[in-house]
């Protein structure tokens, strides 16, 4: 009987050190350039495999997408960690989740969320999006999603961004002094905690709608309790000369794209 167990006992270790060794998932991960639809479908297979996922691959993932963005998220969060997990980041980086009619924010049809092959995030474009006072703040926000409504409507624009170190930010000690409620019927795409909105707490700039092309209380936008923000705005139709204005710092963000870090000219 004990050597029977003992077998069995062998065998457990025998397939952990294969497959669910971090080391050669890592390995094999590489060789594949993290491809995030394959890496979605193994963290499903079993719990440890959700487990290992989550504790390294999630992160080595997001590491290779945006090394830069993630260096700077993670430079001020004493453990390392960023809010709501890596899975959540790597959800915010390849995920538009579209929009809902929300409180602020009134359209007459749902628009589902959907993969994204290549996003631009941008620290610049974020604090575009902190009222003055939460300035040190950094938060990167990516470039609007343009969902076509139709001929006699305009545009919705559906962006995402994530914060550095949320619990110490300004931006969250504002909501909490100003006693803003969390939404009773929204939550954030990305982990499913709840949020605040932007809007209802007063903290929407004038230079969020214009980063955006839109107008003056044509936008909302939610940030979650771990620092994750989604919104949606109606777009303005811009001409050609209208653009608005193009930093074009390439040290300021990252381009994230589902077959490797996007090269920008390339
Ligand atoms: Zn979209
Ligand atoms: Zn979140």
């Amino acid at each position: 009987m004990s050597r029977r167990r003992k077998n069995q006992r062998s065998g457990e270790n025998c397939s952990e050190s294969g497959i669910l060794d971090e080391r050669i998932l890592v390995l094999v991960f590489e060789s594949m350039n993290w491809d995030p639809h394959v890496l979605c479908k193994v963290a499903c297979v079993s719990h440890k495999l959700r487990a290992v996922a989550r504790r390294v691959l999630w992160r080595e993932l997001c590491v290779s997408r945006a090394p830069r963005m993630v260096g700077a998220l993670i430079s001020s969060a004493p453990s390392g960690r960023v809010g709501g997990g890596w899975h959540a980041l790597a959800k915010l980086f390849f995920f538009c989740c579209g929009c809902v009619s929300s409180r602020h924010f009134r359209v007459d049809r749902t628009l589902p969320g959907h993969f994204v092959g290549a996003s631009r995030f941008s620290k610049t474009s974020g604090k575009s999006f902190l009222a003055r006072k939460c300035w040190g703040d950094l938060l990167y926000v990516s470039d609007p999603c343009e969902h076509e409504m139709g001929p006699d409507e305009d545009d919705i624009g559906v962006y995402r961004g994530v914060f550095s170190a949320f619990m110490k930010s300004r931006t969250r000690a504002c909501l909490i002094k100003r006693q803003v409620e969390l939404e009773a019927h929204v939550r954030c795409p990305y982990c499913g905690a709840r949020v605040w909105s932007m809007t209802a707490a007063r903290l929407v700039p004038q230079s969020a709608w214009k980063r955006l092309g839109s107008h003056n209380g044509r936008l909302e936008y939610f940030v979650c309790v771990n620092g994750h923000l989604h919104g949606n705005c109606w777009l303005v139709p811009l001409s050609s000369d209208d653009d608005y204005d193009d930093d074009g710092n390439d040290l300021d963000g990252d381009d994230v794209g589902v077959n490797g870090k996007v090269r920008r000219g390339a």
